[in-house]
């Protein structure tokens, strides 16, 4: 929501870049994909990887604005969940089928692969490019491994990513709500994670009905403060980003939820537009003959 409340936080829909070495990973096509298109078309990024969390509008509804979508240089490698390996390009066809946009998927000039994958599949992107794997796979620790996990706690479903790369992790959990106890599953797929991007669209007192002219929003699929920091605290991950900020929620209420965040778990912080967080990746520990090792092992399953 553009306007004089949301100046701070932002206003865009959900959308997150991730720089790994040279790599460029987003997560997630809101809105905010829009000014991140034209950055990649002035970088000249040619391979990029988008995650989708979920299908939802507000995560897909920026990519018919997305710069580099339309670029004949660009290779664009889509992943999603879906029922069936279609499932994701069917439905962004449908986004821009003729009666909802102008510009229908296949007129857009770049080169895209677009694939719903499962649970049990790993994305990999090392020198050889980018391609799925089984979780069972060996992998070298140069690549950048994009783990799975998929909740049930949104209404259709969501997928939970985990981007390591050489020791570092990050994992996006948007569109999530927490459970009575903590989602065990999500901490044990988080544990240890650098930094923890995790919903935390509710205010407390919004969540079970008690904020004045809005009803509760319980079973909506979206996190309390408190449910986001319980994650962090049982994952002991790094820092937490608390993410998908109400529509309705001025930066003063951001703010707010922000300081009660800080109070549950140190490390936390909302959100904000351009925010950048920095991690330092390990060297790596493997050396060339583990490498082909590996890699042989790899290519064998
Ligand atoms: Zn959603
Ligand atoms: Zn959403």
């Amino acid at each position: 929501m553009p306007g004089a409340g949301t100046v701070k936080y932002g206003g865009n829909t959900a959308c997150v870049e991730i720089r790994v070495g040279q790599r460029t990973i987003i997560l997630d096509a809101g809105s905010g994909i829009i000014p991140l298109g034209r950055e990649l078309a002035r970088r000249h990024a040619l391979d990029v990887v988008l995650l989708f969390s979920h299908l939802h509008h507000d995560h897909t509804q920026g990519f018919p604005f997305f710069v580099p979508a339309y670029l004949p240089n660009v290779r664009l490698h889509i992943f999603g969940p879906g029922g069936t390996p279609e499932t994701l390009s069917r439905v962004l066809e449908h986004n821009q089928s003729s009666e909802t946009f102008p510009v229908s998927l296949r007129e857009m000039a770049s080169s895209k692969d677009i694939q719903s994958v499962r649970e049990s599949q790993v994305i990999v992107w090392d020198e050889a490019g980018v391609r799925l794997a089984e979780s069972t796979v060996s992998l070298v620790s140069e690549a950048v491994v994009i783990r799975i996990h998929k909740s049930y706690a949104h209404p259709g479903g969501v997928y939970i990513y985990r981007i390591t790369w050489r020791g570092k992790s990050i994992v996006y959990a948007t569109d999530t709500e927490g459970y009575v106890g903590t989602d065990r599953k999500l901490v044990q797929f988080a544990k240890d994670a650098d930094v923890l991007i995790h919903d935390a669209q509710y205010s407390e007192e919004h969540y079970r009905g008690q904020l004045a002219g809005f009803p509760s929003t319980q079973g909506y699929g979206h996190s309390t403060v408190t449910m986001a920091c319980e994650v962090a605290a049982a994952s002991e991950a790094g820092q937490l980003i608390l993410f998908h900020h109400d529509p309705s929620y001025s930066d003063a209420l951001v703010a707010g939820m922000e300081a009660s965040a800080k109070a549950q778990f140190d490390q936390s912080r909302a959100a904000y537009e351009g925010l950048e967080v920095t991690l330092t990746p390990s060297p790596s520990p493997v050396r060339r003959g583990e490498v082909k090792r590996d890699v042989k092992y790899a290519n064998n399953d």
